[in-house]
């Protein structure tokens, strides 16, 4: 549902992502990992086209991205992304901030987008949260709004950029349980993170990220047991 052929992205004269390719099937579950600075977060957030590349050509279901109407509407409505800061808005309760788009961008009408709202709210286990506001929540209670926010769109692809990573430990645990259900549902993920312990559970493919390029893809035993790259073992050596 996901493929990206040769795609290169540039802030100036920087080349963040060099020649990318990369697919991702329908249901498929992928851990991207990698150094800070090497294009994780600029590679997911090229297809949902937070940012646009230079070069290559990136698809999603099927529709090039491009700047057209067409293409900005197709990708909002397929793929769902969750960040690192939650991005809630902070003067709307819970409620409001999950049924905001499901009515101005979808239409439903308050009720319909209400009773969705619940539905997500009960899948993160906090729909009695509903009428409080992101500030009077934990961390991972924030997060877990942010991803029920994000399903409220029903989306068939789900974009994760270290969404633990600001979290105290304690409430990581939590989150990464919210993501494993959404994985074991058959939900299409990319998953941005350096939960290794959630990579190895929950992961189909793992893809090791390095100065703008993908230098490994592999399943999570070979890429956990035997790093092909030399690049790839020091990295896992100074995260496991
Ligand atoms: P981290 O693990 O720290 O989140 P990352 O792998 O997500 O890192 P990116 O955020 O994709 O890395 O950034 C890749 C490179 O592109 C970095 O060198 C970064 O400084 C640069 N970069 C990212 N966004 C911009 C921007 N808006 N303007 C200029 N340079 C940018
Ligand atoms: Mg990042």
């Amino acid at each position: 549902v996901i493929s990206m052929r040769d795609v290169s992205k540039y802030f100036d004269d920087f080349q963040a992502l060099k020649s990318v390719s990369f697919d991702v099937q329908k249901g498929e579950r992928v851990v991207v990992c990698g150094p800070s600075g090497s294009g994780k977060s600029t590679l997911i957030r090229c297809i949902n086209r937070l940012e646009a590349h230079e070069a290559g050509e990136i698809m999603v279901e099927g529709t090039t991205l491009d700047d057209t109407r067409a293409s900005l509407d197709q990708i909002r409505g397929a793929v769902g992304m969750v960040f690192q800061q939650f991005n809630l808005f902070p003067h709307l309760t819970v409620l409001q901030n999950l049924t905001l788009g499901p009515r101005r961008v979808l239409g439903l009408s308050e009720e319909e987008a209400r009773k969705r709202a619940m539905t997500y709210l009960e899948r993160v286990q906090i729909p009695d949260q509903a009428e409080k506001f992101p500030r009077q929540l934990s961390g991972g209670q924030q997060q877990r709004v942010a991803i029920a926010r994000s399903l409220c769109m029903e989306p068939r692809i789900m974009l994760f950029d270290e969404p633990t990573s600001a979290l105290d430990p304690e409430m990581i645990a939590e989150v990464l349980e919210v993501m494993t259900e959404l994985a074991d549902s058959g939900m299409t993920m990319i998953v941005v993170t350096h939960e290794m312990g959630f990579a190895r559970r929950v992961a189909d493919r793992m893809v090791f990220m390095d100065k703008g390029e993908i230098v490994e893809t592999g399943t999570p035993e070979a890429f956990f047991t035997a790093p092909k790259s030399q690049r790839c073992a020091t990295f896992l050596q100074q995260i496991l």
